[in-house]
């Protein structure tokens, strides 16, 4: 049994028994951790007005048996400053991405910071660039990916290479390496993908990045994320839908 204080973005929120609510939560100190708030449905709850899906809270946490359960819970800032649809589609999509691609109480350092600036820069005018690099960075800092400037099977320097592919499975490959089912990836874009793995979002921002190689973005982080967990996320039909509405 141990009561420990933190703080953390409530990526998801989920009906439990009675009137608890199950919340998915990614904190600076444990990662992402699924907790319950008891009673918080009840409107009478401290806690009920605060459980909401792209807020930062902060909140004790009890570790006794069973699911962790979270108390005294104060609301320090919401990502949702609007009631902005299209702004909601883009938390919900870097929400999801973190809950599938975290295990429970895995922790790495550099993703809260991470989550943190994706969730407060994301907009109208840089959700092309933010979301799938977001997605790739994180991918990079689970292990999941490898430095990007080298071909990802022969592990040769991409910039000794004329041409860059992706393979079938989205990973960046050399000339040497490339088979009829390869599609060409333009080097340009190589450098920034190399460029996100180091750099933070708000950095990528200040760069010029071509509204041609946009797609190129897209189609990699898309391509990685479901090869590495064999899954779409809901929030990228919510995100389209959207997006074509414009
Ligand atoms: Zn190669």
């Amino acid at each position: 049994m141990k009561y420990i204080r933190t703080h953390g973005i409530i990526l998801r929120v989920r009906h439990g028994k009675n009137k608890d609510r199950i919340i998915t939560l990614l904190t600076p100190d444990r990662g992402k951790i699924t907790v319950v708030a008891k009673g918080s449905r009840d409107m009478k709850s401290k806690n009920c007005a605060v459980m909401n899906e792209h807020y930062c809270v902060s909140c004790q946490l009890y570790f006794g048996h069973g699911m962790p359960i979270i108390t005294q819970t104060k609301l320090l800032k919401s990502y949702l400053k609007t009631r902005d649809i299209h702004l909601l589609s883009y938390l919900s999509y870097l929400a999801e991405t973190i809950e599938i691609l975290m295990e429970e109480e895995h922790f790495v350092d550099k993703i809260y910071p991470l989550a943190e600036e994706a969730f407060g820069l994301v907009n109208k005018d840089n959700y092309k660039i933010i979301l799938p690099f977001f997605t790739l960075k994180l991918l990079t800092y689970l292990g999941y990916i490898q430095q990007m400037n080298i071909c990802s099977n022969c592990r040769n320097a991409l910039r000794d290479s004329k041409k860059a592919y992706l393979d079938s499975g989205c990973n960046v490959i050399c000339e040497n390496c490339k088979n009829e089912s390869s599609k060409e990836f333009p080097l340009e874009g190589v450098k920034l993908l190399f460029f996100c793995q180091k750099n933070n979002l708000a950095d990528l921002l200040k760069i010029d990045i071509s509204k041609n190689l946009q797609p190129f973005f897209t189609e990699i982080s898309q391509g990685l994320f479901e090869t590495i967990t064999n899954r779409k996320r809901k929030s990228e039909s919510f995100l389209k839908y959207f997006t074509l509405l414009g």
